[in-house]
Parts: structure tokens; sequence; C-alpha cells
């Protein structure tokens, strides 16, 4: 395996030349720490990147790709999931948050944008 370049430490003023992935010496690892920390608590922030690819993947397996969407629930009907959709719509003060992610067959995910665009009747 060839070395990584050196490279100098992202720490404000530190000098420090190294081969960390983290961009960060070894005195100032606990930066490092501490932004991965951050980043990976950071909710709402962008979609389509890695983060997202992943907990896409995590809501799929916790509603083991099944839709879960509202129709299927009360009918207790079983759809495969293609999908993951945000419960409450992010433009609504939804999150990213597992908790308002659910798996959804993409046929229901097209009749609930069509439901949600028409004026919503209850
Ligand atoms: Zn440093
Ligand atoms: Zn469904």
């Amino acid at each position: 395996m060839p070395l990584r370049p050196q490279r100098p430490c992202r720490a404000q003023g530190c000098r420090a030349l190294h081969r960390n992935a983290n961009g960060y010496c070894e005195g100032h690892a606990e930066i490092a720490a501490e932004q991965a920390k951050a980043w990976a608590t950071r909710k709402g922030s962008g979609r389509g990147g890695r983060p997202w690819r992943r907990l896409r993947d995590q809501v799929m397996k916790r509603d083991q790709y099944l839709c879960r969407c509202d129709e299927c629930i009360r009918l207790a009907r079983v759809r495969e999931a293609h999908e993951v959709d945000h419960i409450v719509a992010l433009a609504h003060g939804g999150t990213d948050d597992p908790a308002n992610l659910r798996a959804i067959n993409c046929d229901c995910h097209k009749a609930k944008s069509q439901r949600e665009s028409k004026s919503i009747k209850k």
C-alpha cells in the first residue's frame, strides 16, 4: 500500500504534517473526532449525499422493505417498498430523523403526492 502524502494539519495555527485520513495531526485527533460527531448528528442538512443514502438503507431495513404508508397500514396490505418517505414533509418542518421516515411503495408514494397536491379534504 503506498503511503499517503503528508499533509498539514487542518487545525488553526498548527503546522504539523501527518498522514491521517481525518485531516488532523495526532495532537489534534480530538478535534477530528469532535467534527465527525457534529457531522453525524447534524440533521436535515442536505439530501442525496452519503449520509442520506445510509439513513435510507437503515429505514428500509427497519421497515423490512415493506410499504408503511397510511393506506397499507390501515388495510394491513403488504406491498414492496421502493423508496423512503418523509412522514412530515421537509417543507412542513419535518426532519431526516428516522422517526420521521418510513419505507414506501412507489405507487403509494405517487398517490400520496397526488393527494397532497390537491386541496386536502378530511
Ligand atoms: Zn495539529
Ligand atoms: Zn403503501
